[in-house]
């Protein structure tokens, strides 16, 4: 519908003067506006949709620039409510450009006759609760201001350009453009010297067809973004082939995915792939032109790694020095300030091959910095260019941008959500705000938005957040509000899945980077669109958990509290347990449950290469023991860690704890000898502390054999083998060596009381259950003997003892027992550094490259024990430890 004909329509649906009244306020009408209001309607809401623009589209209607094209495959980045519209509209590019997709969303207004509901031309500009009649109150530039029940803001994340932020620009007698503002009628470039600032994807998608038109294009680059191919074309056979196969299956998988595309999750991690499958990856991966294949489908640890991500940097480098000509400039395109991925990466058509062209010029701003704009172009440092256009492709105040332009927005006491957002977004699920009642932000900042398939995240929010309206209209409830402990539950969480990948490391509107002064965070939620899904029906299925509810004629409901108070890689681990459908290891018997571990841990990701892994025997308490030995890449000889497993005195055996003895090794840069101990109920107590002992003696005594340096030895264990481990300790001390220099202690067992509230809090739901601690204990140890110390060391002596780093975990049975042993260390005059993980469970910390929240912990670790051993508490970098993992928090 033309502009004029809108513009007439939307004045007849409001008397300018009267307020208009409705159940619901929606702002935007792009492409969740238009769900948004469909979705009212038919959930029996009157609705109005507010919205700037002269007709729908949102996105689609401003950015006109050349080149304008989604980055989704467009058969992923359409509406899937409903299954007729879905068959109804067929795209005839893998990547729909910007007047097709404008005629898609033009197509649903029509179809759903949503026009009449929309005012279009017409700009929110305040928004006010009312507490006294539960409303809120919008004020608007055009026509009738609107009292509203529910104010959802679809105002889009990417809706508000960044203003030029350079001297001058007023100055400038040519034209100016902003690609986010494009012309209606488009631009004619003919013969004209253009510059275009910015190559982010707007900058990137138009350069090649400005070039094509421009007398002469010079492009200032300030930061060389990641682009490749897009492979423009029909869609490609195999994605359409799944498609076909079974829409409803492909949909619903998206839902559940990580970024809103269905793909599978990729298991392989770098360095268990030789160079030449990483190249064949990603060769497949470049030729098939799609964000989310390169996104996650290269290796598992790409997003999260920073070495395993810098082997894409280095391919993506060599394929632009293949297409550009000049090395200067093939230098200055090629990326080297931040991980692949943490900055959104662009499709490109023809991108890098423009800068083969006579007419066209980079200027690199790294080197020589825009120092003004004046009335006859663009001064740098070294340079001065004359032209006719300035094209602005320099970005958005994004996620918060449109949000803080509806300026004040004013919830309980009078609170304006700027100063509540003033240290930044503060959101529970990017949803909501407390003391904002009824305000709803359609992917907020908090949730997965702009990191995913943008039409699989409006939808899920425009869903959860009808379907709750609805549901709290039938419950007699009028107002829904967030909780101050939900929200500040939802920041930690933001926070520990901020450390999961490499996003915070990059300068970018993903933090606020772009945008001077702006406070910086990651806004988006980067965990996953299907894991965020769980936890927004968990909410629900939870009564509403973090959400206060009232009305006029019911009791007040608040069902306060945090959503997800695990660790997100913690909490996706068990999720994963729990589709498995594990047997209860207290069930199968000591040899089942054995052979069950064995087979388990087949499938766990491989530990990373150490400069050499050796087994052997050593002389046990009462014969040979087998171990395996772990030895650092650099020139030793290096001080030994005497490393004992877990797995209740049952189960386990040398090779069991592999992963975490490399990660130790690595970290510390020590030899790290792990023992295979014998277990009961062949060998029960005191046999597994006995030989704990005499393993420790016979490693010290053939520390130089083994390569290690000769001296005291450190000892370290994890759950039982932590037992064993401070076991050792005393009895060397009673027993007269071995020296010990320090023991690591990671969620031990110290202790036969089953009482300490960690039991009660924790006895069923984290992998180790209180049933399972039961039965090692009876497999292990006769009643009658479990409060000897060398069961029960929290009731021996701990003086003397060697100085200890003690780890627990909040989840954990044993986190109790485990603080209190520190503790008691401690007030018997042992040097004791603590770590109490937060959100972690039982086996977390040692569940190397699986959870990766444990990394700082694990840093901590190593840390520990080098200070033990005499050596400076930090290793010097080493190239094949990234010091991105180095210094990711604990838990
Ligand atoms: P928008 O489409 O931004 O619509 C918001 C609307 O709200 C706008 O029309 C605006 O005018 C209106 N509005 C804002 N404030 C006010 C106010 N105060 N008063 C009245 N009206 C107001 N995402 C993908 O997933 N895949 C892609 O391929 C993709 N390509 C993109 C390409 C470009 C060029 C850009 C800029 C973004 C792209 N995105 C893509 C992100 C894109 O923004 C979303 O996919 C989606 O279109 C957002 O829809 P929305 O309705 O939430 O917001
Ligand atoms: P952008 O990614 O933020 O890129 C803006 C560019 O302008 C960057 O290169 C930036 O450099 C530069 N810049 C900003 N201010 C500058 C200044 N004062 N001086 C010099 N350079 C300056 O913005 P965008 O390209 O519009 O893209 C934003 C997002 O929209 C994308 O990431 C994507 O999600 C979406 N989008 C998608 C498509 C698509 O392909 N479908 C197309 C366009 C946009 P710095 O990086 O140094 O700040």
């Amino acid at each position: 519908m033309p502009d004029a004909a809108v513009a007439a329509r939307s004045s007849e649906t409001t008397n300018s003067g009267a307020t208009q009244q409705v159940d619901v306020a929606v702002v935007g009408a792009g492409f969740a506006g238009l769900y948004l209001l469909h979705k009212l309607r038919k959930a029996g809401f009157s609705a109005v949709v507010l919205e700037d623009a002269g007709d729908v589209g949102g996105t689609w209607y401003w950015n006109r620039y050349p080149g304008a094209r989604c980055d989704i495959q467009t058969m992923d980045y359409s509406y899937t409510f409903d299954p007729e519209l879905d068959r109804e509209w067929t795209w005839s590019e893998k990547y729909a450009t910007q007047p097709e997709i404008l005629r898609y969303f033009g197509f649903v207004a029509d179809r759903y006759d949503l026009r009449r509901d929309i005012r279009f031309n017409t700009r929110v500009k305040a928004a006010k609760w009312d507490d006294t009649s539960d409303r809120w109150q919008i004020v608007t530039d055009n026509g009738a201001d609107v009292s509203c029940r529910y104010y959802i803001m679809a105002t889009g994340c990417l809706s508000t350009p960044k203003p030029p932020e350079i001297d001058g620009v007023k100055d400038f007698k040519g034209e100016i453009y902003f690609t986010g503002r494009w012309p209606h009628d488009g631009v004619n470039l003919a013969g004209k010297r253009v510059a275009v600032i910015g190559t982010g994807s707007s900058g990137i998608q138009s350069i090649p067809l400005i070039a094509e038109q421009a007398a002469h294009l010079t492009v200032f680059q300030r930061t060389a973004s990641f682009a490749l191919p897009a492979h423009n074309g029909p869609a490609p056979d195999d994605r359409k082939t799944y498609f076909e196969a079974d829409r409803a299956a492909y949909r619903e998988q998206a839902r559940w995915s990580l970024a809103g595309v269905p793909y599978p999750q990729e298991m392989a991690v770098s360095w268990q792939l030789s160079d030449a499958e990483r190249r064949e990856r990603f060769e497949k991966a470049w030729a098939a032109g799609d964000l989310v294949h390169i996104l996650t489908q290269l290796w598992a640890d790409q997003a999260a790694d920073f070495d395993s991500n810098a082997l894409i940097g280095k391919l993506i480098h060599e394929k632009i020095r293949a297409v550009v000509k000049d090395p200067e400039t093939a230098a200055a395109l090629s990326p080297q300030d931040h991980p692949f991925g943490s900055k959104r990466p662009c499709l490109d058509t023809n991108y890098y091959a423009t800068y083969n062209r006579p007419n066209v010029t980079l200027v690199n701003l790294r080197q020589e910095p825009i120092k003004a704009i004046t009335a006859s172009g663009i001064v740098t440092d070294k340079r001065s260019v004359d032209l006719d256009v300035i094209v602005f492709a320099t970005g958005f105040d994004a996620m918060t941008g449109a949000i803080m332009a509806v300026h004040p927005i004013t919830g309980r006491a009078g609170k304006s959500l700027s100063s509540v957002w003033a240290q930044g977004p503060q959101t529970y699920l990017g949803l909501t705000v407390a003391g904002f009642p009824n305000l709803f932000m359609i992917t907020g900042p908090g949730s997965p938005s702009v990191l995913s398939n943008m039409a699989v995240s409006i939808e899920q929010h425009v869903d959860w957040v009808v379907d709750r309206l609805a549901a709290l209209r039938d419950a007699g409830f009028t107002t829904m509000e967030a909780t101050e402990t939900a929200q500040a539950g939802w920041a930690r969480h933001m926070a520990d899945c901020s450390m999961l990948t490499l996003h915070r490391l990059a300068n970018t509107w993903y933090t606020g980077a772009n945008v001077p002064g702006k406070v910086q965070t990651l806004m988006p939620y980067n965990s996953g669109v299907g894991p965020y899904r769980g936890i927004c029906n968990e909410v629900v299925s939870r009564g509403m958990l973090g959400f206060k509810l009232t009305g006029p004629d019911v009791a007040e409901q608040c069902n306060d509290g945090e959503v997800v108070r695990l660790q997100p890689d913690v909490r996706l681990v068990l999720g994963m347990l729990a589709e498995m459908n594990l047997p209860q290891i207290e069930s199968l018997g000591a040899q089942g449950a054995r052979d069950f571990l064995t087979e388990f841990n087949k499938g766990r990701p491989a530990g990373r290469p150490v400069g050499e892994v050796g087994s052997g025997a050593l002389q046990g308490a009462e014969g040979p023991l087998p171990y395996r030995l772990y030895r650092p890449a650099t020139p030793g000889p290096h001080p030994i860690v005497v490393y004992f497993h877990g797995g209740g005195w049952v189960l386990g055996d040398e090779l069991s704890d592999d992963p975490f003895c490399r990660d130790l090794c690595r970290r510390s840069g020590m030899i790290v000898v792990s023992v295979g101990y014998r277990h009961a109920p062949e060998h029960r107590f005191p046999a597994a502390a006995e030989d704990g002992y005499a393993a420790t003696r016979w490693i010290a005594e053939h520390a130089a054999e083994l390569g290690g340096r000769p001296g005291p030895v450190l000892v370290a264990g994890w759950s039982a083998g932590a037992n064993i481990a401070t076991v050792t300790c005393q009895l060397a001390r009673d027993r007269g060596g071995p020296q010990i220099a320090g023991q690591l202690l990671v969620c031990p067992v110290t202790d036969c009381r089953f009482d300490r509230p960690s039991y009660a809090d924790n006895a069923v739901g984290y992998f180790l259950t209180r049933a399972l601690m039961f039965w090692f204990w009876d497999i292990y140890c006769s009643p009658a003997d479990r409060t000897d110390p060398r069961a029960s060391p929290l009731r021996g002596n701990l003086a003397g003892l060697p100085p200890a780093f003690v780890a627990t975990c909040e989840f954990d049975p044993l986190r109790d027992e485990g603080i209190e042993y520190a503790e008691a260390l401690a007030a018997a005059g042992v040097p004791v550094e603590q770590l109490q993980a937060r959100g972690h469970i039982h086996s977390s910390l040692v569940m190397v490259d699986v959870v990766i929240t444990g990394v700082g912990g694990r840093a901590k670790m190593a840390e520990a024990l080098r200070g033990f051993a005499g050596l400076p508490r930090k290793l010097e970098e080493s190239a094949d430890i990234s010091p991105i993992s180095v210094n990711a928090a604990a838990g």
